[in-house]
């Protein structure tokens, strides 16, 4: 089988890039390295894919592999694949307001469209995207349901509910067979450098406070990474244009997260507060009983076990 991953140097993309090449399929990886942090991170993240034969990185922007005359056409790319999993997108909630909006419609939006429009004359299985638990906002009933009303509370998520639009709409027009994939918060081993675990995990092993927006009360709902790539492998089985969350089914106060990791690192974490962020919501929750029906998800990996993996991946990398 051959896939394309579209975001392949990333936290997720490159998680899942691995777990199809142990499987022995063919991977094209298409990644821009993006600046939204560090090149070395990402090189980092493909280390053992590079060693895979089986693996060719692109690396290139979306768009721009789209536009007329780009040396490697994306339609080229995508018709050669059974699978497209689109994993690119600038993440995070708090860098979305201001003037970088411009950059999350480019990444989230246009790069979205562009890579539809080059799959949906090409007939691939499936085409996977990665959407988020950001689309729900802070009015959703809990746990969050497919069926609720989406209404963003950030830029971000403004821009992943409007890719998911775009993928429902491809999948209606064109029969493109679509599935989006909320995700809720994903940690683990490669976790981005500005998500909390990881952020939290590098100031304790420096021995400084650890910052904290809110007064910890906020619940979170976390996923470790491979019970994500779980689902994203089992997506395709998924009528075209389905809509599913991918939660971990450890919603925990980030209070009682951190108890959770101070006793993982058998130290005591040191906390400073700091005020809530613009566009952080006050509680996830995913109802995962329709990706357990549709696809037979089943999150495996507890809170604990997981931040052991994260713990022991950073001490390693730092
Ligand atoms: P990441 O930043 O680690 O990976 C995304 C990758 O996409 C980066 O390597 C970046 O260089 C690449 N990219 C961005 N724009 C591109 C473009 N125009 N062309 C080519 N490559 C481009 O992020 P991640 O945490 O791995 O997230 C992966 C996906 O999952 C994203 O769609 C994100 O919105 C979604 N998501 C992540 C989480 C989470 O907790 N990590 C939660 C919800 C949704």
């Amino acid at each position: 089988m051959r896939a394309v991953v579209t975001g392949c140097a990333g936290f997720i993309g490159s998680s899942l890039t691995d777990r199809l090449l142990s499987q022995g399929w063919e991977v094209v990886g298409i990644d821009s390295f993006e600046g939204y942090y560090p090149r070395s991170l990402k090189e980092a993240n493909l280390v053992s894919a590079q060693r895979n034969e089986a693996f060719r990185l692109v690396e290139a922007d979306l768009i721009e592999l789209a536009a007329p005359g780009a040396p490697e056409p994306l339609a080229g790319i995508v018709a050669s694949a059974d699978h497209v999993y689109h994993l690119a997108a600038q993440p995070g909630v708090r860098g979305s307001w201001g003037r970088s909006f411009g950059t999350y419609v480019r990444n989230n939006v246009l790069a979205t469209q562009a890579l539809l429009e080059c799959a949906k004359d090409h007939g691939v299985e499936s085409f996977v995207c990665a959407s988020s638990s950001s689309v729900y906002g802070d009015s959703a009933t809990l746990p969050m349901e497919e069926t609720a009303e989406c209404r963003p509370f950030s830029p971000y998520g403004v821009t992943k509910l409007a890719s998911e639009h775009l993928a429902r709409l491809y999948a209606r027009n064109f029969g493109l067979p679509t599935v989006s994939l909320r995700f809720f918060t994903v940690y683990g081993p490669r976790q981005r450098p500005d998500m909390a675990f990881n952020r939290f995990i590098r100031a304790a092993l420096e021995d400084q406070p650890i910052q904290v927006f809110g007064d910890g009360s906020q619940t979170r709902d976390f996923t470790y990474i491979s019970d994500i790539v779980d689902g994203i492998l089992a997506a395709p089985k998924a009528p075209s244009g389905s809509l599913l969350n991918l939660g971990g089914g450890t919603r925990i106060p980030l209070s009682g997260a951190l108890e959770v990791l101070a006793s993982v690192m058998g130290r005591e974490i040191r906390v400073q507060r700091a005020d809530a962020q613009a566009g952080d919501v006050a509680d996830t929750w995913a109802s995962v009983e329709r990706a357990r029906d549709v696809i037979g998800f089943e999150p495996k990996v507890d809170l604990a076990t997981g931040l052991s993996a994260e713990y022991a991946w950073l001490r390693e990398a730092l």
